[in-house]
C-alpha cells in the first residue's frame, strides 16, 4: 500500500501533466486555427476548426503506455501537418492568383504543368515559396514540440487513479463532450466532410488527373467543330465592318425588372436606353428559357438547340456527321473575331465554349457560390476588345455573373435601396405568406437585378458608341435561365421546377435592319433558338439556316418548348 506523502505526489505529478496537456492542446490548437484562417474564410473556418478538433482533443486524453503516446505524438503530428499544408497551399493561391485550388485556372494550371515547367515556375516563384515554407516549418516544429506534452496517465493503484480522472472539472469535460459531438456531426455531414485537407487535396487530384483526360478531347471535339464548321463554308452578306455583342447573363428572372414591369425601379438604366433607342430595340415580352440551369441553357445557344446526334460517339474520328455546329465556329469561318469576356470560373463552359473564341479573359477565378467579383470588372476587358483595330468583324461574347446565388455577393456593400421601406412588393409578398427570409433574398435579389441594369446598360452604351456612327453594331442580352425568389413558393434560387426558374429577359438592340416591334415584340421567344437569331444579327448565310426559328425574321413560327413545368400560357 502506498503511504499518504507518496499519494500527494503522485497526485500533484497528475495535475501538473493535466495542465501541460491543456496547454498542449491549446498550442497545436491555435497553431491549427491560425493556418486554417489564411487559407479559409468566415464560416469554413470554423467548419475546418470542427473537423481538426478531435486529434487535438485526444492530447488531453491520459495515456499510460509511453509507445501510444509516440503513435500519439506522430499522430496529432501528421494530422496537423495535413491542415498546416491546406491552408498555407490555400493561402498562397490567394495570395498570388486570388484563386482556390479547385477553380478552373489553377485545376487547369496544375493539369497543364510538367516537370519543367514546374521548375521554371519555381526558379521565378522561389520568394514566395520560401515564405511560406517558413510558416509551415516553424508550425510543425510549433505542434511537434507540444504534440509531445499530451495528457500522461500516472500508474497508481486503482482506488487513486479514478479519484485523479474524475478531477477534470465539470464544464471542461461538458465543453470537450460538446466539442466531439459537433465533430461528430460534421463528419457525418458530406458537405462538411469534403472540406477535410485529406478528403479534398485526394478529391482535387482526381479531378486534375481526369482533367487531363478529357481536355484532349476537348481540343479534338473544338478541331473538329471548327473543321466542320470551315467545311459548310458560312458567308458573310454584309459590306462593312460589323460588330455584334452577345451579353449572356445568370439567374435574372424577367418578373423583376422594371423594364418588364415590375414594381421596383429595378431597370432605371436599360428603361432609359428603351426610350432614348425607340424601334433600335427591341425587349421580347415572353422570353423563355428551355433549361434551369447554366450549361445544358449554353449548350443550346451554341449549338442551335439541336440535339446531339446519336452516332456521335462512332464518328469521333470522321467528321461531325450529324452533328450541331457550334455557333462560335460558324463566326469565326465567316472572318469574325471572337471574344469571350467572362466573370464566371467554370472549367465545362472555358472548355466547351470559351475556347472556341480568339481571345478568352475570364475576369472571375474564384469558382462557385463564393465568388464575389462584380460583374462590372468586365467593362475594362470589353471596352480592349472594342477597341481592337485589327480586324473590322468583331463578335463579342460577354458571360455575366447576373444574379446568380447568393444574391448579396452580387451588388457592392451598402447598395440595397430595397431593404428599408415597406412598397408594394414587400407587401405583396406578405399578403402571399412569404415568410421573412423569403421577402430579405428578394430585397436582394433586386438589389442585384439594380446593379446587374448599370452593368448591361453599360454594355449597352458602349456598344451603343463605338465605331463610327454608320458602322453596323448589334446586341443581344438574354439570360441563360431564371430564378425562383418567393415568385410561386417559399423558395430562392434556381428552379426546374416552377415556371420563375425559365423566365428569362431577352433584349435586342441594333442600329439597321428591322426589329421586331409592335405586336411582334410579345411572340414568345425560346433561349435555345438564340442562335438562328444571332446569325441575322451577325449577317451571315450557311446552309443549315432555319428561317421560322429567327424571332428577328418575318416568317418566325412559335413552336413551345418542351420544359418539365405546366406553363398556362407562354404569351405571359
Ligand atoms: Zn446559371
Amino acid at each position: 500500500m502506498t503511504t499518504p506523502s507518496i499519494e500527494a505526489t503522485d497526485s500533484r505529478n497528475a495535475s501538473r501533466h493535466g495542465k501541460n496537456a491543456w496547454l498542449a492542446c491549446g498550442v497545436v490548437g491555435a497553431t491549427l486555427l491560425a493556418l486554417i484562417a489564411l487559407g479559409h474564410d468566415g464560416r469554413r473556418i470554423a467548419q475546418l476548426a470542427v473537423l481538426a478538433v478531435p486529434m487535438v482533443l485526444w492530447l488531453a486524453w491520459p495515456l499510460r503506455s509511453a509507445r501510444m503516446r509516440r503513435v500519439r505524438t506522430v499522430a496529432v503530428w501528421l494530422w496537423a501537418m495535413g491542415f498546416a499544408l491546406d491552408g498555407v497551399a490555400r493561402a498562397y493561391l490567394l495570395d498570388t492568383y486570388q484563386a482556390a485550388p479547385d477553380g478552373a485556372m489553377v485545376l487547369g494550371a496544375a493539369a497543364n504543368t510538367n516537370a519543367r515547367e514546374s521548375s521554371e515556375y519555381l526558379r521565378m516563384h522561389w520568394r514566395s515559396a520560401v515564405i511560406w515554407s517558413a510558416a509551415l516549418v516553424v508550425a510543425g516544429v510549433l505542434v511537434g514540440v507540444f504534440a509531445r506534452r499530451g495528457a500522461v496517465a500516472v500508474a497508481m493503484p486503482d482506488a487513486q487513479a479514478s479519484s485523479v480522472r474524475t478531477r477534470m472539472p465539470f464544464w471542461t469535460r461538458s465543453l470537450v463532450l460538446v466539442l466531439l459531438l459537433v465533430a461528430c456531426v460534421a463528419y457525418a455531414s458530406k458537405p462538411w466532410r469534403r472540406l477535410h485537407p485529406v478528403v479534398f487535396w485526394t478529391q482535387w487530384s482526381q479531378s486534375v488527373q481526369s482533367l487531363r483526360g478529357a481536355w484532349a478531347d476537348q481540343q479534338d471535339m473544338r478541331d473538329r467543330s471548327l473543321a466542320q464548321a470551315k467545311a459548310i463554308a458560312p458567308v458573310f452578306t454584309q459590306a462593312g465592318p460589323s460588330t455584334v455583342v452577345l451579353v449572356i447573363t445568370d439567374s435574372i428572372n424577367r418578373d423583376n425588372m422594371a423594364l418588364y414591369g415590375y414594381g421596383r425601379p429595378t431597370t432605371p438604366r436599360l428603361l432609359a436606353h428603351k426610350a432614348q433607342a425607340g424601334d433600335q430595340m427591341a425587349v421580347l415580352q415572353n422570353a423563355w428559357s428551355v433549361d434551369a440551369s447554366t450549361l445544358p441553357a449554353l449548350r443550346n445557344m451554341f449549338h442551335f438547340g439541336l440535339p446531339q446526334s446519336e452516332n456521335s460517339e462512332n464518328s469521333k474520328s470522321s467528321e461531325n456527321n450529324g452533328n450541331p455546329p457550334h455557333l462560335l465556329a460558324l463566326a469565326r469561318a465567316a472572318g469574325y473575331k471572337v471574344w469571350w469576356i467572362s466573370n464566371h470560373d467554370d472549367l465545362a463552359i472555358e472548355q466547351q465554349h470559351a475556347r472556341f473564341a480568339d481571345v478568352v479573359d475570364m475576369v472571375n477565378r474564384t469558382p462557385g457560390r463564393a465568388s464575389a467579383s462584380l460583374d462590372g470588372e468586365i467593362l475594362d476587358c470589353v471596352q480592349e476588345a472594342f477597341a481592337d483595330t485589327s480586324t473590322d468583324r468583331k463578335l463579342i461574347v460577354v458571360h455575366l455573373m447576373g444574379a446568380h446565388p447568393h444574391y448579396s455577393l452580387r451588388f457592392p456593400a451598402n447598395a440595397n435601396p430595397f431593404d428599408d421601406s415597406v412598397d408594394a412588393v414587400e407587401t405583396g409578398l406578405v399578403n402571399n405568406g412569404r415568410p421573412t427570409w423569403v421577402r430579405r433574398f428578394r430585397q436582394e435579389y433586386d438589389a442585384a437585378l439594380l446593379y446587374h441594369d448599370f452593368v448591361v446598360s453599360e454594355l449597352l452604351q458602349q456598344t451603343r458608341s463605338a465605331g463610327k456612327p454608320d458602322e453596323y453594331r448589334a446586341w443581344m442580352y438574354l439570360s441563360d435561365h431564371g430564378q425562383e425568389v418567393g415568385h410561386g413558393s417559399d423558395r430562392a434560387g434556381h428552379s426546374p421546377s416552377t415556371a420563375s426558374g425559365y423566365r428569362i429577359p431577352a433584349v435586342v438592340w441594333r442600329n439597321k435592319g428591322p426589329l421586331p416591334s409592335g405586336a411582334a415584340v410579345q411572340q414568345p421567344f425560346r433561349a435555345d433558338w438564340t442562335g438562328w437569331s444571332l446569325m441575322d444579327l451577325l449577317h451571315i448565310q450557311w446552309s443549315g439556316q432555319m428561317p421560322e426559328r429567327n424571332v428577328l425574321g418575318d416568317t418566325y413560327r412559335w413552336q413551345a418548348p418542351d420544359i418539365p413545368v405546366a406553363v398556362e400560357s407562354f404569351s405571359r
